[in-house]
């Protein structure tokens, strides 16, 4: 008998259905973090002031259905922006599968838990300031946003 080999190795991302696309997401919520663009550079900088609508502990949208009424600018993912946009960061699975790598062993369709994403590093709970408390965002410029952990990177899960 064989495994059936996982979706995301098998199916281009613009072949999936809506729930394995959703299912990618690894809940880190770094991308609901604000990003500051340089206007003469075009050069991104992450923040460590979460969405409006970002839980910073449980790292997920708090009215995920409503959140483009809610957030206008909220942007909705799909394989044809995922392939446009370079605020991603470099962790974010639909980022990963685009360059055509595998997911790592903290992603929750690999470990089998919600909680290793968190574990890992990876997530941003309890490291965001709330929009509404935070002020000039240029004050929360931060570069873990855009980096990989170290306990992230192995390709197993440590100890
Ligand atoms: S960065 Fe990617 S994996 Fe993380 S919450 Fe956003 S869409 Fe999901
Ligand atoms: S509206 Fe929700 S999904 Fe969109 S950026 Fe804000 S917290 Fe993230």
């Amino acid at each position: 008998m064989t495994d059936t080999p996982s979706f995301w190795r098998t199916k281009p991302l613009d072949a999936m259905s809506r729930a394995e696309w959703e299912s990618l997401c690894d809940g880190c919520g770094r991308c609901c973090l604000h990003k500051l663009r340089d206007e003469d550079t075009d050069r991104l900088a992450f923040t460590n002031v979460g969405c409006r609508l970002l839980d910073g502990q449980s790292c997920q949208c708090k009215d995920y259905e409503n959140r483009k009424k809610r957030v206008p600018d909220c942007v909705k993912l799909t394989p044809k922006r995922v392939a446009a946009i370079d605020w991603l960061p470099p962790t974010c699975a639909y980022r990963l599968l685009a360059e055509g790598r595998d997911l790592p062993w903290w992603h929750p369709l690999v470990s089998g838990s919600p909680e290793t994403v968190h574990e890992a590093g990876v997530s941003v709970r309890g490291r965001t300031v709330p929009e509404r408390e935070a002020g000039d965002f240029e004050d929360h410029v931060v570069a873990w946003p855009g980096r990989w952990p170290a306990g992230a990177k192995s390709r197993r899960r440590p100890g």
